[in-house]
């Protein structure tokens, strides 16, 4: 389906090249985005030059996220539209799919990550785990689609959206520095991280963590008492000390988590919540990108220590 998309985007874009300019060559491009991850790189990239409508705030699960009549609206509305994509938005694939038919630019950042790199966890049935942005420097290839795409809708403006693109580049592999070297100093035994849905893949494989999710890849498929006595059973075997909750899932699955293992006589406790699939609150340092790295990374670090 992705592939339709970006076909679908080349088609708009070559339409563009011979048929002359988009109308909004001169002034701001609107954009709109899915998540605040996503909307953080166009406006890096972007800066002056794009003004930027979000369609999920805080503690939005985008697994489960549907769009209403007045994002489809802020969809139609815009020039062009970013999302993650690899299904992350699963509800919303259909209207992506519609408004490029439209002609509305409209990109996937995933698209431009060397699928390589991208983890296809068997549970996950043939599709590839989206959470991309946990692993900081896969997520820095995500910049290349979005430095091409408003260059090609403001070609004026395409030194300064190259300009952007590499110095957010280069803050995002100091981030990624960042992450390895306060990740190395947990003991490796004590490496583990057990969270409330799998979203923490990438970050396990980048910054060499065992990462146990109680649900899994996406938050709509349902857990279990066998999930539940699974997990219990590994922390107790293996005596950790925390579990995390996540922002954006219910903390009722990790509560019964710490219940199970407590009833088992081994005490584990709740090392914190971490930002997975949705930034902070705008204005705190976790309602950015970086921030909520930095977050996430300090309060696993402080926990299993
Ligand atoms: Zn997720």
């Amino acid at each position: 389906m992705i592939r339709v998309l970006v076909m679908a985007g080349l088609v708009f874009m070559l339409g563009c090249e011979s048929g002359g300019q988009m109308e909004t060559s001169t002034g701001s491009l609107k954009v709109t985005t899915t998540t605040g991850i996503v909307a953080e790189v166009v406006r890096k990239v972007g800066g002056d030059h794009v003004s930027v409508v979000n369609l999920m705030g805080p503690g939005v699960d985008p697994h489960l996220y549907k769009a209403s009549e007045g994002d489809i609206q802020r969809l139609e509305k815009a020039d062009l539209i970013f999302y993650n994509g690899l299904n992350l938005e699963g509800k919303m694939g259909e209207i992506f799919v519609k408004m490029a038919r439209k002609g509305k630019l409209t990109f996937a950042l995933s698209e431009s990550v060397d699928t390589r790199l991208l983890r296809e966890p068997p549970e996950f049935q043939g599709h590839y785990d989206p959470h991309i942005w946990f692993d900081v420097s896969l997520w820095a290839q995500t910049i290349p689609v979005v430095v091409g795409a408003l260059s090609e809708a403001k070609p004026s403006a395409r030194g300064d959206f190259v300009a952007n693109g590499e110095r957010y580049d280069a803050e995002l592999a100091d981030l990624h520095e960042y992450c390895r070297d306060r990740l190395a100093s947990i003991p490796s035994e004590r490496r583990v991280l057990v969270t409330a849905h799998d979203a923490f893949g990438y970050f396990g494989r980048a910054y060499n963590i065992e990462v146990v999710g109680l649900q899994g890849i996406t938050t709509t498929s349902e857990y279990g008492l066998k999930d539940v006595q699974r997990i219990v059973q590994l922390i107790t075997e293996r005596r950790l000390s925390a579990v995390f909750v996540e922002s954006s899932v219910p903390k009722r699955s990790i509560e019964a988590v710490v219940a199970g293992v407590r009833s088992r006589g081994h005490n584990v406790r709740i090392g914190g919540q971490l930002f997975s699939d949705a930034m902070g609150e705008p204005g705190t340092p976790e309602g950015t990108y970086p921030g909520m790295v930095r977050h996430n990374v300090e309060t696993i670090v402080q926990s299993l220590k």
